[in-house]
Parts: structure tokens; C-alpha cells; sequence
């Protein structure tokens, strides 16, 4: 007789709400470290193919980049490609890899890995400072070598719909690993704001993360129920547990059906306050889904999903193109584009190099986009020429200091006058607003004043950089809480500050897509959300049933707690004084019942 597998249920960290039910993907991180494989004798001639095919697609590549950079940024940025080309015309290093494949019997992966690695070893150690910055150049190209022979094996094309369970994904594996057949993802690591869940909820796939041994309990073709809000995968369901979830997930999409009915119409409360919603976005697959949960333009659009989404940094006419389309399509209605955010979380692309120690620390969003010109100017110029119809703002990422203003200044207007030069079409009226979500920044929040012509807060940041607690680290989620008095005051300062000078402030941040925050929010005196587009039609919904006179009243409660569950405590009191929630609050979107 067959063995029933126990049913098991883990809890991990909420991270996008919905029910999957399917089979388990096992998916695994390219590495870029491949296991050594000894090969039959036969098959060493066609693993050598391999290897000089990866080399010269690898080439052909980077004469392209090196063609269009030339003409574009000058001979400085060309010659760091031309260094990486010269080492893959360099045939007694290449050869090195060949003899580990006929003579080790080595696979080619791993050949091309032993040799690039130990080289890279031997440069850094160099005393001539010229020659140990060579390791960097040899360090990519080892990685885009292995990217073109390992690049086929990573298999992410799985036929039939599944649940996809990894240690990580990154969010840039998220937009690959996104197709009609991706049913859901678990992982072991991951925070509730991590880029990677934000990526989930903006796709609108159900995700449960920081489940911290989902990869040692399921293996491939398990069963496996996934409930993104609470949290929740059950491995082995019983036929009546599938049942039961197969139930409600139906429910589920009736309540959110029912909640689309509505979302059209303006979001004002009980007195007649009326506050604009707008729509976070970062893919263009987005637009769809935005116009019909009613979004009022768009307050946050990520443009890291463009970054990340190819093999290469998109050119500056393709930018233009992809801004050029969503501002239209939200016309006459603002779009909010943020510069580039890559860093922490954000994977950085290969061009860049080695990993940080502290990413979240480090060379992030503005600081990157300043120092990397060749990047930062391509996209600035994009957006200066998308800009046709007026309707796009600018928004700085990760701005902690007056002087990243003052450079950025510089590097826009430097932007204009190669516009100019090269006589193409732009608008250079456009203004210029900055996240506010390092401490820093909000705590000097006056000295910005001057100048930006507008804020929106950055939570997701702002929290993690208030508490000190890693937006992406299921360790420590419990303490990550954007409900902490520190991080209200915080927020408060920013607001207060922008309405003296009748500045738009805007919270861009999760916590402005929190039904539970939202009373105290308008309590606090934002007029202007910016949420994911899932989230529109429920955060309009509970704006119409609440009083803007018993926000502020709850703000005043809320501002005398000491801690971030107190406040969290009176918010949730508030909020069930209004709704009944059949489960656990915020983390179940969908399952929100008006009281009678
Ligand atoms: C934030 O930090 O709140 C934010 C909106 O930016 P991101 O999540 O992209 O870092
Ligand atoms: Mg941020």
C-alpha cells in the first residue's frame, strides 16, 4: 500500500496575498559557481565548442556595448571594455581553460571557473595598482562567460503551472521566473518590504517568504497549498484541506472583484475630504491593471524593473520609448519617475562588479546613479525627451544630503546641453522632488525645502534606516514596524514641513497601501497616497467609510505611545471599530468585511 505524506504546515512571512495550489518548482540561484563534472573522453570536443562559442558570443557582445559607448560617452568608458575584449582575444589564457577540458576532463563551466578565479586571485594580489583593478574586469568576465554555458541549464521554463520554492529569489530572477505558469513563490530568506515581495505584489503573484526551511522540506513535484496572506504553505494537503483552500480562494477573488466595482470613483471621506490615490508601478504590465483599480496617475514608478529585466542596460532611445508609453497612458495624469535604484536589495547589474559588505549601506539609488554618468545621463535624457505631454515629475532615490542635489543639478543640465547638441526633441521643464527615506533627510527636512519642488516618503527606507533592521531579513522582521514612534515622528516632520510651504508630499512606502495605517495617515495630514495598484480599490474603500475629524483624534492618541505596538494596538482598534476582519489584520487584504 502507498504511504501518505504527512501534511505540513509552515509559517513564513506574508509577503503577496492570494491562494496557489500546485506542484512544487525547485529553483536554484545561478551562483555562478558550477559543480565539477569529469566528462566521457568523447564528449571533450564538443564541451571545447561550447566554451569558444560562449567566448565569442561574449565578445560579439561586448563590441557591441563598446561600439555604442564609444560614440556615446567617450574613449574613458570604452577602454574599460576594450581591456575586457583584449583578455578574451588573449589565447594562452583562454588556452589554460581548453587544457582543463581536454587534458582534466573538467566540464566547461567549471574550467572557465577554476582559471578566470584563480587569475583574479593572482591580480589582486599584484603590487601595480593598474594591474590589480584588472581582477574586477577578469571577475565579469568570468561571471558573463558562465552566464552564456550555464545560462541555457538554469531551466526556468517549467511546463506545467507550479509553485516556485528557492532559498532566494532576487527580483530580477522574479521577472524571469514570471510566466503564466509561475503559479506562486516560497522562499527561505526575505522581509515583507523586501524588493523581491514588493516585486511579487506589483505582479500580482501569491508569495510567502522568510519561511527559513521551505528548500529542506519540499522537493520537487510536492503538493504544496500557498496562502500569501497569512502567510501560510502547507506541504502534502489533504484532499479536504484542497477543498477548503480551493473554497476560499474563490472567495477571495469575489471580495477583490467587488471591491474593483467601486474603485473608480474618488476616494473621500465620511466630511468630504478628498484625498488622491496614486499607483505605484515598476513593469509596464502593470498599466493595465492600474487604470482599472482606479488609479489617480502615478505617485512611484520604479524604473529598476527596466534595468533588470535584460542582459544589458537598456539604450537611452529604448528608455525614452518605455517612458514615452506610461506617460501616456496615464496622461493627463502625472507619472512620478524615480532615477534608478539600484543597490541594496535591487541586484546590481553585472557591469558593477563585486558585492558590497553592507548594500543597504552602500553604493545605492543616487550615490551609484552620480557616480556612474554614463548610466545616470542616458536616463535622464530619456526622461527629459519622454516629457512631451508635462505630465512627468522627477524623484531622486535615497537622497541624504544637500550636496546630492546640488550634483545632480549639474548632471542634469549637462544632460540638457547634450540634448541640445545633438538636436533632439525635449522639454525641459520638469520638476524635481526626492524620496525622503533616510533619517537624515527627514530630520533636516527644511534645508530641502529650498530645494526640491516636492517630497514622498519613502517608508520601506525610512523604517529600515530609522530601527536599523534589514528591510529583506526574516530574522529580524518583528522589530521591522512602521507603526514605531520614531518613524511616525519622522514622518510627521516631513509632512508638517511640506504643508508650511505648500509643497506636495506624497507617501510613497507600503505603509500608505496598509489599511490599518490609513486612518492615521489622514490624521497626520497627507492628502496624496501612492500604493500598488492591488491595493487601490481596498485603500479607497476604507478612505469613504472614515471621518477626517476622528484621523486626527487618533493621531492624537497615537502620538503619546512609546511603543511601535501601542500605536500599531490603537490603529487596529480604530480599524476594527469600522470593519470587522474575520483573520489576522493587514495581512489579508482581500478578506475584509464591512461591519453590518
Ligand atoms: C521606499 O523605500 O519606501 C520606497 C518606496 O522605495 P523602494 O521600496 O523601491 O526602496
Ligand atoms: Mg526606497
Amino acid at each position: 500500500m502507498m504511504k501518505v505524506k504527512p501534511e505540513i504546515t509552515l509559517k513564513g512571512i506574508p509577503a503577496s496575498s492570494g491562494i496557489a495550489i500546485g506542484p512544487a518548482y525547485i529553483y536554484h540561484e545561478t551562483t555562478y559557481e558550477p559543480e565539477l563534472q569529469i566528462i566521457p573522453q568523447e564528449s571533450i570536443e564538443l564541451e571545447i565548442k561550447q566554451f569558444r562559442k560562449a567566448i565569442s558570443a561574449c565578445r560579439r557582445d561586448l563590441k557591441r556595448v563598446y561600439r555604442e559607448s564609444d560614440k556615446k560617452y567617450g574613449k574613458d568608458f570604452a577602454d574599460i571594455l576594450q581591456v575586457q575584449i583584449s583578455i578574451l582575444e588573449d589565447k594562452i589564457f583562454l588556452n589554460e581553460v581548453e587544457l582543463m577540458i581536454s587534458e582534466n576532463n573538467y566540464n566547461a563551466a567549471y574550467g572557465t571557473f577554476k582559471v578566470f578565479k584563480n587569475k583574479k586571485e593572482h591580480f589582486q594580489h599584484l603590487s601595480d595598482e593598474y594591474l590589480r583593478e584588472r581582477a574586477l574586469d577578469i571577475q565579469n568576465l568570468k561571471r558573463l562567460i558562465l552566464k552564456k554555458l550555464l545560462g541555457k541549464k538554469t531551466g526556468f521554463n517549467f511546463k506545467r503551472p507550479s509553485l516556485v520554492v528557492a532559498d532566494n529569489v532576487s527580483p530580477a530572477d522574479i521577472i524571469k521566473l514570471h510566466h503564466k505558469n509561475t503559479l506562486g513563490f516560497c522562499t527561505n530568506v526575505g522581509g515583507k518590504n523586501s524588493h523581491t515581495a514588493i516585486v511579487a505584489r506589483s505582479l500580482g503573484v501569491p508569495a510567502v517568504v522568510g519561511t527559513e526551511f521551505i528548500t529542506n522540506m519540499v522537493k520537487k513535484g510536492d503538493m504544496l497549498i500557498l496562502d500569501g496572506g497569512e502567510g501560510i504553505i502547507i506541504i502534502n494537503p489533504s484532499p479536504h484541506t484542497i477543498d477548503s483552500y480551493s473554497k476560499k480562494r474563490k472567495e477571495f477573488i469575489v471580495l477583490e472583484n467587488s471591491l474593483l466595482k467601486t474603485a473608480g470613483k474618488p476616494a473621500q471621506t465620511l466630511d468630504g475630504k478628498i484625498i488622491q490615490i496614486m499607483g505605484n508601478i515598476e513593469f509596464t504590465e502593470e498599466l493595465e491593471q492600474l487604470k482599472k483599480s482606479g488609479a489617480e496617475g502615478i505617485g512611484l514608478y520604479r524604473t529598476e524593473g527596466l534595468f533588470l529585466s535584460g542582459s544589458s542596460f537598456p539604450s537611452e532611445d529604448i528608455q525614452t520609448e518605455h517612458y514615452l508609453k506610461i506617460a501616456e497612458a496615464v496622461n493627463p495624469e502625472d507619472v512620478l519617475i524615480r532615477t534608478l535604484d539600484v543597490g541594496g536589495d535591487k541586484l546590481l547589474p553585472d557591469l558593477v562588479g563585486l558585492p558590497e559588505k553592507n548594500p543597504f549601506l552602500g553604493w545605492r539609488a543616487i550615490r551609484f546613479c552620480l557616480d556612474h554618468k554614463e548610466i545616470f545621463i542616458p536616463q535622464l535624457k530619456a526622461i527629459l525627451r519622454a516629457n512631451i505631454h508635462g505630465n512627468m515629475k522627477l524623484l531622486l532615490p535615497m537622497i541624504s544630503s544637500i550636496e546630492e542635489i546640488i550634483q545632480f543639478k549639474q548632471v542634469i543640465k549637462e544632460a540638457q546641453e547634450v540634448l541640445e547638441s545633438e538636436g533632439k526633441k525635449f522639454n525641459p521643464d520638469i520638476e524635481v522632488g526626492m524620496m525622503v527615506e533616510i533619517p537624515s533627510a527627514a530630520i533636516r527636512i527644511d534645508d530641502f525645502l529650498e530645494e526640491v519642488d516636492f517630497f514622498s516618503i519613502g517608508t520601506n527606507d525610512l523604517v529600515q534606516y530609522t530601527m536599523a533592521v534589514d528591510r529583506a531579513n526574516e530574522k529580524i522582521s518583528h522589530l521591522y514596524n512602521h507603526f514605531h514612534p520614531a518613524h511616525l515622528h519622522l514622518v510627521k516632520l516631513v509632512i508638517d514641513a511640506s504643508k508650511r510651504k505648500n509643497k506636495l508630499v506624497s507617501m510613497c512606502g507600503e505603509m500608505a497601501g496598509d489599511p490599518i495605517a490609513i486612518p492615521l495617515l489622514i490624521g497626520m495630514g497627507l492628502e496624496n497616497l501612492s500604493v500598488a495598484h492591488y491595493a487601490i480599490p481596498e485603500i479607497k474603500d476604507v478612505i469613504r467609510h472614515i471621518n477626517l475629524d476622528s484621523c486626527k483624534k487618533l493621531y492624537t492618541r497615537v502620538q503619546k505611545c512609546r511603543t511601535a505596538s501601542k500605536s500599531q494596538y490603537l490603529c487596529e482598534t480604530f480599524y476594527s471599530s469600522i470593519f470587522t476582519v474575520p483573520h489576522e489584520l493587514s495581512n489579508h487584504r482581500g478578506e475584509v468585511y464591512k461591519k453590518a
